[in-house]
């Protein structure tokens, strides 16, 4: 693909010289086009479940008398509007943390919690697919932060380890401190993998690795961006590590709410 220039030319003077401004639109021609891409992957997300929600509800009032019928199809219902609600949660979150502005009354907030609903919201999806959610790690620690948007970035990660990895597998949810002044959450899964030449980008508003393999899963190319936008109002960074066909783990760092006592100043105290 080559580039793409604006040329002008403005007379200057009188004696025939022109002026010209050549401008690379090259990266504007790219943004405009990720952008409409962007446009079409949230009116076919939004269009996916409301149609199948608006079918399903027509079957099952046709189905009244069958009641292993209404429950399979009360759980696609559950699917479904899980999936319109954490849209709805991603757009809402995206525009609350693109700015420059800090956020406003950040309180203590639990990992623990954080974790247990992050995986809460993904169940369902889960369970459809038979992969299991595990957390582990180091209980009882916390961060300084916005529970609500600390719930939505690791739902992210969840989501897409659960969208990205085969039926029947594992996806495991784990906290861990990593020094005196930091905290780790870890998600990792035995799915698809990201290439590495790929690994680069995927952190960008609406990138999403080749469309085609990312089509059948869904997506709008949001979750990573809101990942990072989120994990760095925190005063922490998302890391991925991954290898493809294998697996990925994606690492949100966050400082320590309560960094341990040093060990002399302890002693003090306690004398
Ligand atoms: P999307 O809505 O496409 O999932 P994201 O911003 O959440 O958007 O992710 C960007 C891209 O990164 C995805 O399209 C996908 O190709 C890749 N990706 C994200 N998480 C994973 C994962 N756990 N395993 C494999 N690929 C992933």
């Amino acid at each position: 693909e080559g580039r793409w220039f604006a040329v002008r030319v403005a007379p200057l003077g009188t004696h025939g010289l022109v002026l010209v401004l050549a401008e690379d639109l090259t990266d504007m021609r790219r943004t405009e086009a990720i952008r409409r891409d962007f446009v079409a992957n949230v009116s076919h997300e939004l269009k996916t479940p409301v149609g199948a929600l608006s079918l399903l509800a027509e079957t099952v009032e046709s189905a009244a008398d069958d009641p292993d019928a209404v429950r399979r199809f009360a759980g696609r219902m559950q699917i479904e509007s899980v999936r319109l609600n954490h849209l709805v949660q991603d757009l809402m979150t995206l525009s609350r943390v693109q700015g420059d502005e800090p956020l406003p009354d950040l309180g203590p907030v639990p990992l623990d919690e954080v974790t247990a609903e992050a995986v809460d919201r993904c169940q369902i999806k889960a369970s459809s697919k038979d992969i299991e959610l595990a957390t582990g790690g180091t209980e009882g620690l916390r961060v300084r932060g916005d529970a609500e948007l600390l719930v939505t970035a690791l739902r992210n990660l969840v989501d897409n380890a659960v969208a990205y990895s085969p039926e029947h597998t594992r996806v495991v949810v784990s906290t861990r401190r990593c020094d005196d002044r930091f905290v780790e959450l870890n998600v990792t899964d035995q799915g698809i993998g990201i290439p590495e030449a790929e690994v680069e980008r995927i952190f960008e508003r609406f990138y999403r690795v080749d469309p085609a393999r990312s089509r059948q899963t869904g997506g709008t190319g949001l979750g990573l961006a809101i990942v990072k936008h989120v994990t760095s109002k925190h005063g922490g960074d998302v890391t991925v590590w991954s290898k493809e066909g294998s697996g990925s783990t994606f690492t949100i760092r966050l400082p320590l709410l309560d960094p341990p006592v040093p060990a002399a100043l302890k002693t003090a105290r306690e004398a």
